[in-house]
């Protein structure tokens, strides 16, 4: 039997029991990225989030089967239909095929991925590999009457399906409510209702990514391709979906109503948003012109950042926050955060050499039981890492002899710390500004570096500083000196 656990639903605004359709399996969907342009840390916290949840339900023996789409097609720059196609403009721009952007931008986003130690997801399908699905569930949307043409466009009509169903569900908003925050619609609109969204829309003749449809050429609108996709691998019901809580307004609430016009039910039985990546409390978004890319934290070669910082200790900063509670990034944090992942690795690294007389076993799975019901209780990793942290103190201690223990205790106490900081929370070593000897290595080569910029001979300067950044070292110059990050 799986470990129970609690978990937070949009749709209900609690903490409930999880109970899985099946027994001992999850079918988990989470929305995946729109593969335009390189995704921005907060994404990261997203996707990262989602990769420890799917990490934590394995560890309590469920048999997960996690979809993560890529969304490739038919997102607009508005979410209510408004703007241009995302791919056709960044095509335009880089003068490319949308396919290529789309090659370009998915190659990047699974590097990230992998620097992150984000497991990949059981199934990860794309939107324009599914394009017969989504025709499939318009034509039923239409054929139950809730969805209507208008000249080669499908609108899913809002009114009419509100006068049975609770359209405003997820983010519990009224209609009215829902109503006032939209604009009027126009002369020119061929919408029925300032809510109704499309479910497919008709391409100009020069719109490169189109397709044949009863309704004729065209492409999806970009809520219908989740509902196909999860409906496809996870079934008409599934346990849990994700996303960002920016999803909740638009995205979840159409996909919500597709399904129930569909089939007469939503998609997931439990919603789970992640909150934001702020930035001095801005959300960070490529729009705000704060969303930094991870290759330039990784290097900190962004404005706003003192120094580069490794993936791993992003990966800490991370966990170290709630994913419901808002993340702030500042270098402050991420400086502590540091330190903190380098303090748990230390004194991973000591385990090993402990001296075994002594019996602490009670303790050892106290501390467990502790993890343990941090996690099941809506997946409270900063509480899970603070127990942690007593198991490092208690590891210290056992170092330097106030404290004792059992050679079957040293290796539960291997064992604990290995489930949670290497398979639960995806933490592992690297070789970083953290080790030692590679650290007084690099000083060394600064010195010369240093040496060769007084002697203003920077043919030599710059040229160490090219062979470092080869080896996968980044340095940054700043008031307060030359720091370095191991990316490589
Ligand atoms: P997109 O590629 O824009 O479709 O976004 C991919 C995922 O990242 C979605 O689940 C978004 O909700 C999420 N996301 C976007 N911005 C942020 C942010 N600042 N913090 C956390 N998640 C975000
Ligand atoms: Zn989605």
């Amino acid at each position: 039997m799986p470990k129970p656990l609690r978990i937070y639903n949009t749709l209900s605004r609690t903490i409930e029991d999880f109970k899985p359709l099946h027994e001992d399996k999850v079918g988990m969907y989470v929305c995946g990225p729109t593969v335009y342009n390189y995704l921005h840390l907060g994404n990261c916290r997203t996707f990262s989030s989602f990769d420890i949840i799917f990490r934590f339900l394995t560890y309590c023996g469920y048999k997960v089967r996690y979809v993560r789409n890529i969304t490739d097609a038919g997102h607009l720059e508005g979410d209510r239909d408004e703007g241009d196609d995302k791919f056709a403009k960044r095509a335009k721009l880089e003068q490319l095929e949308p396919m290529e952007i789309v090659q370009k931008y998915t190659q990047y986003f699974h590097d990230v991925m992998r620097e992150f130690n984000c497991l990949p997801p059981s199934i990860e399908p794309t939107a324009t590999g599914h394009i017969i699905e989504q025709i499939e569930l318009t034509k039923q949307i239409l054929a139950n009457g809730w969805a209507y043409e208008v000249e080669g466009n499908i609108y899913f009509d809002v009114a009419k399906y509100s006068q049975d169903n609770n359209y405003g569900v997820l983010s519990n908003r009224n209609l009215a409510d829902l109503l006032d925050g939209t604009r009027e619609l126009g002369g020119q609109d061929e919408k029925h209702g300032r809510l109704d969204f499309a479910l497919w829309i008709k391409a100009k003749p020069e719109h490169l990514m189109q397709w044949q449809s009863p309704w004729g050429m065209g492409f999806p609108g970009w809520h219908i391709e989740c509902s196909a996709m999860s409906q496809k691998y996870l079934g008409q019901q599934f346990d849990i979906h994700g996303g960002g809580m920016d999803l909740i307004a638009t995205h979840h609430t159409n996909e919500i109503a597709q399904n129930c016009a569909c089939s007469g039910t939503g998609p997931a039985r439990y919603w789970m948003h992640t909150n934001m990546l702020t930035v001095n409390g801005v959300r960070m978004s490529k729009s705000a012109g704060n969303g930094f890319l991870p290759d330039e934290l990784f290097k900190g070669t962004h404005p706003l950042l003192e120094k580069g910082y490794s993936p791993m200790s992003v990966r800490f900063f991370m966990l170290q926050s709630h994913y419901r509670s808002t993340l702030d990034f500042s270098n402050e944090a991420l400086q502590a955060a540091e330190k903190g992942y380098a303090r748990l690795m230390s004194a991973m690294k000591l385990i090993d050499t402990l001296k075994t007389d002594g019996d602490a076993s009670a303790y050892i799975q106290e501390l467990r039981n502790k993890c343990e019901f941090a996690m099941c209780e809506d997946f409270n990793t900063p509480i899970a890492i603070a127990h942690l942290f007593e198991g490092v103190t208690f590891i210290n201690n056992v170092n330097d002899g106030r404290e004792k223990i059992s050679v079957a205790d040293k290796t539960a106490l291997k064992k604990l710390f290995y489930d949670f900081v290497f398979d639960i929370f995806g933490l592992k070593e690297e070789l970083g500004s953290n080790n030692e000897t590679l650290s007084d290595v690099v000083k060394i080569i600064l010195e010369q570096r240093a040496d060769a910029k007084a002697r203003k001979d920077f043919a030599s300067s710059d040229a160490l500083r090219d062979k470092l950044l080869a080896a996968g070292i980044v340095i940054k110059d700043s008031k307060e000196g030359t720091t370095f990050t191991v990316v490589g």
